[in-house]
């Protein structure tokens, strides 16, 4: 048995694909067999970015959302969240912090909130590369028209989050409301990336109704794509959620599946989330062991932060954004690498 995976692995490695059959048998990897795994994706992430952990300051800065996503701890139908919404001044003093502490992107995520508008969306895009021209602004907002992306990319953001979430229709309208469709997400990641953005798609590993199918479907749809980043992480309930009840996804699935996803794709920047740290106490260490390279502290205002709730039990919650990088330095030295500032591109030869 342990040679056979030995084969698959080595044929990964070597060719950067390997069958259904064969992603599925990776994925299910029992701990015991894991380790030729580990080292085959650390190899290649050392090729491509040797001991280097880019850090990415994620902005949190509206808990609003149109949207109902039944997985989300900060959906429209979440009565008892209370919403906020930062000011451009606001989120420009967490840019400051952010660069003074050495980060050189800065990540403006939030629920799809209509209170901005376009102008308000490319006036703190343009002010914020205004003040840090040596920054790369992403963005990580939800679905817009391609007019509106390209009036994005035309103010300075070069980077752009949006996670596919599945790409098996049925197990979109499980996770979805009617409202939303697969057919619209994957069009607007095709649109982001014909303006030229730095594309980042992914999905939950063990949200309600995935199935080794799913799985391989969204390593077949992220290979169509060819992302620059893939943002990956365990599903976890949030209890004010239809999902309140299901189970959490596994952490040695998801450690499999940024090794594959390494493997797949050499040159991808590949975060070791939040949501791992949040489900194993060195998740996120074990996530970089397996092959991820970028990390990404929290650079919200400490007092907004508990209402950035997507899911239950986040960490990170109460601490200063000197306080997480400085953690997170420790944490990355811990298992062999190095956080640098730098604005942290893909690389996508050697
Ligand atoms: S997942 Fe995103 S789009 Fe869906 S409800 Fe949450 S914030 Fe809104």
């Amino acid at each position: 048995m342990t040679n056979m995976f030995k084969d698959i692995i080595q044929k990964l490695y070597e060719t950067q694909n390997i069958t259904d059959d064969e992603i599925k048998l990776l994925i299910d990897l029992p701990e015991s067999e894991a380790a030729p795994l580990r080292e085959a994706a650390l190899k290649r992430r050392r090729e491509y970015y040797g001991n280097d952990v880019f850090i990415r300051g994620l902005i949190e800065f509206s808990n609003y959302c149109k949207n109902n996503c039944y997985y989300c701890g900060i959906r429209a139908g979440n009565t008892q969240v209370e919403r906020y919404h930062l000011t451009k001044d606001q989120i420009l003093q967490c840019c400051d912090t952010g660069y003074t502490l050495s980060f050189r992107t800065f990540v403006l995520q939030g629920g799809e909130d209509l209170s901005y508008s376009d102008d308000d969306i490319c006036d703190i895009v343009s002010s914020i590369k205004k003040a840090y021209p040596d920054c790369a602004v992403t963005l990580s907002i939800g679905e817009k028209s391609k007019e509106t992306y390209q009036a994005y990319f035309d103010a300075g953001a070069t980077r752009y989050l949006l996670r596919h979430e599945t790409a098996t229709p049925d197990h979109y309208a499980h996770l979805h409301p009617e409202s939303m469709s697969l057919e619209n997400r994957k069009q607007c990641l095709w649109n982001l990336k014909s303006i030229g953005f730095q594309v980042g798609a992914g999905f939950m590993v063990g949200s309600p109704g995935q199935t080794l199918d799913c799985l391989v479907a969204d390593l077949r749809f992220l290979q169509e794509l060819s992302p620059d980043m893939i943002g990956i992480g365990p599903f976890i309930p949030h209890a004010q959620t239809p999902f309140a009840h299901e189970p959490q996804g596994s952490l040695l699935r998801t450690l499999n599946l940024l090794s594959i996803l390494r493997l797949m794709f050499p040159y991808v920047l590949l975060p070791s989330t939040t949501a791992l740290g949040t489900i194993d106490p060195i998740g996120r260490e074990l996530g970089l062991e397996a092959g991820a390279n970028v990390v990404m502290p929290n650079l919200s205002p400490v007092d907004v932060r508990k209402f950035y709730a997507l899911y239950d039990n986040k960490i990170c919650m109460g601490d200063e954004a000197a306080q997480c990088i400085r953690c997170l330095g420790m944490r990355v030295k811990c298992v062999g690498f190095r956080i640098v500032e730098d604005i942290g591109n893909v690389r996508r030869s050697v």
